[in-house]
C-alpha cells in the first residue's frame, strides 16, 4: 500500500493540543478545567485559533450558516466529494482538555499532513468544528444543521435560549460573520446532501474506563447508544404506620427499592455492554407515619442495539411485576422517551481496524455510551468512530487526561483510515 510510511507532524499537533487547552482556561480557585461554551469569548479565541492554523497551512476556511467552522483541503475536481472529518471546540464548564478538541485539532492535523505530503485524494477533506455540540442552547446543533434534521421551530428555541444568555456580550459580533447571520431560514440552508459526502470520521477520547483497563490504544466504535426513559410507578396502599402489621402492608417504596436494587444486576447479567439508571424516586404521600402509596421512579436504560434495548425492557418489567407482586401492590411503565441505537458504518469500521493494524496498534471494539455528532451525521453519510484512552475514565472534568502517545496513536490511525478510504478497495 503507498503513504505506507506517512506520520503525523506529532510535535505541531502535540502543540496545538496545549495551545487549545489554555484557550478559556480557569483558575484553580475557579474550579480549573476551561469553559468555552459556544459563543462565549472563548469559544471565539478558539475559533480564531483553528482559523489561523488553518490559513497557514493552506487550508480553505469555510463558515456555514450554522456557524460551523471548517478547514478544507480541496483537489482539482470540484465535483468530487468531501470527506467530513470532525467533533467540537466547545466545552462544557470546567471541562477537559481533549472533549471534542482532539477530534478537531487531529482532523486538521492530518489535513496539514496530507497538504503537506503531496498525496492525492479521490475527494476533499474538511476538517469540522461543530457548533455547540455540548447542548449549551441546543445539542449537537451545528451537526442537525448540516444532516438537515433542524426546524424553524427548533433553530427558533437555540436562538431564543441563546438570546436570553446575559453574560455572552460577544454573541451579536460573532453572529454578523455568519452568513445569514444565525436566521432560521438561514440556517436550513447548512444542510448538506448526502451524495456531496464521501463520509465521517470522528476521533474521540473515550470519556470511559476500558480501554485503559484493556491496555489498548485504540478503539472501533461499534454504536452509539441508544437510550429509553420510563416513569415506573407502584402502587400501594397509605395505612397508619403505627397500627399496621408488617405482614399487611401494601408498602409501594419497598417494592420499589428492590426493583432498584435489583435492576443493575439483572441488566449486567444479560446485557453486559448496556447500562441502566434510576435517578430519581418521588414518593406519596411522603412522610414517615403513613406507608408509601404510591413510587415512581425514574428509569433510563442505554444500550448499543435495538434488539439489547429491546431485551432489558423485557427484564425490567418483568422485574417490576415480581416485586409487586403481593397482595394490594401494582407496577405501572409509562414510557417517556426513546432514541435509537446508532451503529457506525460496517466498511468505515473496517478501514479504522485496518488502519490501526497497519500501524501495529492493538483495537477493541465497543459502543459509545455518550451522544457524538457522529450519530448525526451518520444519517446521512458512512460514519466511523474511533476512541483513544481517557485516564481512570474521566471526562467533562479538569481530570480528563489521555497520554500523548496515545493522542498520536489515534491521529495517525486517523491518517491511514483516510488513506485508506482512497485506496480502490475502500468503499465510497
Ligand atoms: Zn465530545
Amino acid at each position: 500500500m503507498p503513504h505506507t510510511n506517512l506520520r503525523i507532524n506529532q510535535t505541531r499537533f502535540l502543540s496545538t493540543i496545549d495551545e487549545m487547552a489554555r484557550i478559556g482556561l480557569l483558575p484553580d480557585e475557579a474550579g480549573g478545567g476551561r469553559d468555552r461554551r459556544p459563543f462565549s469569548a472563548a469559544d471565539r479565541a478558539a475559533r480564531r485559533y483553528f482559523r489561523e492554523a488553518a490559513e497557514a497551512g493552506g487550508l480553505r476556511v469555510r463558515l456555514d450558516q450554522a456557524a460551523n467552522l471548517s478547514a478544507r483541503l480541496e483537489y482539482d475536481d470540484e465535483d468530487a466529494p468531501t470527506l467530513l472529518i470532525g467533533s467540537h471546540l466547545d466545552t462544557v464548564p470546567h471541562g477537559g482538555a481533549y472533549d471534542g478538541a482532539l477530534g478537531v485539532l487531529a482532523g486538521l492535523e492530518v489535513a496539514l499532513t496530507l497538504q503537506e505530503s503531496g498525496v492525492r485524494l479521490p475527494f476533499h477533506v474538511e476538517v469540522v468544528n461543530f457548533t455547540d455540540e455540548e447542548g449549551r442552547f441546543g445539542y449537537f446543533f451545528g451537526s442537525r444543521a448540516l444532516t438537515g434534521v433542524h426546524t424553524e421551530a427548533s433553530i427558533a428555541a437555540f436562538l431564543d435560549a441563546a438570546d436570553e444568555a446575559e453574560e455572552f456580550d460577544d454573541l451579536p459580533a460573532m453572529w454578523a460573520q455568519v452568513p445569514g447571520q444565525l436566521d432560521p431560514e438561514a440556517v436550513l440552508a447548512a444542510r448538506r446532501p448526502g451524495d456531496s459526502l464521501a463520509g465521517y470520521l470522528e476521533l474521540h477520547i473515550e470519556q470511559g474506563p476500558r480501554l485503559e483497563a484493556a491496555n489498548v490504544p485504540i478503539g472501533v466504535v461499534s454504536a452509539i447508544f441508544g437510550r429509553r426513559a420510563w416513569y415506573l410507578t407502584f402502587l400501594g396502599r397509605a395505612d397508619h404506620a403505627g397500627t399496621t402489621p408488617m405482614g399487611l402492608r401494601a408498602d409501594a417504596l419497598v417494592a420499589a427499592a428492590r426493583f432498584i436494587a435489583a435492576a443493575p444486576e439483572r441488566v449486567a447479567a444479560d446485557f453486559p455492554e448496556a447500562v441502566v439508571t434510576c435517578g430519581n424516586v418521588e414518593v406519596k404521600p411522603g412522610v414517615a407515619n403513613v406507608t408509601p402509596r404510591e413510587v415512581t421512579v425514574w428509569v433510563e436504560f442505554r444500550a448499543g442495539t435495538e434488539a439489547e434495548l429491546d431485551g432489558i425492557d423485557e427484564a425490567l418489567r418483568r422485574l417490576a411485576e415480581e416485586v409487586a407482586a403481593g397482595p394490594g401492590l401494582a407496577a405501572q411503565v409509562d414510557a417517556r422517551s426513546s432514541s435509537h441505537p446508532t451503529p457506525m458504518d460496517s466498511g468505515m469500521q473496517s478501514l479504522i481496524q485496518q488502519a490501526a493494524d497497519s500501524l501495529g496498534y492493538a483495537t477493541h471494539s465497543l459502543p459509545s455510551g455518550a451522544g457524538h455528532d457522529a450519530q448525526m451525521l451518520a444519517a446521512i453519510t458512512p460514519t466511523g468512530m474511533l476512541f483513544v484512552p481517557s485516564k481512570d475514565g474521566r471526562s467533562h472534568s479538569p481530570a480528563e487526561y489521555t497520554p500523548p502517545e496515545d493522542l498520536v496513536a489515534g491521529a495517525n490511525v486517523l491518517l491511514h483510515a483516510v488513506l485508506a478510504l482512497a485506496q480502490p478497495s475502500g468503499q465510497m
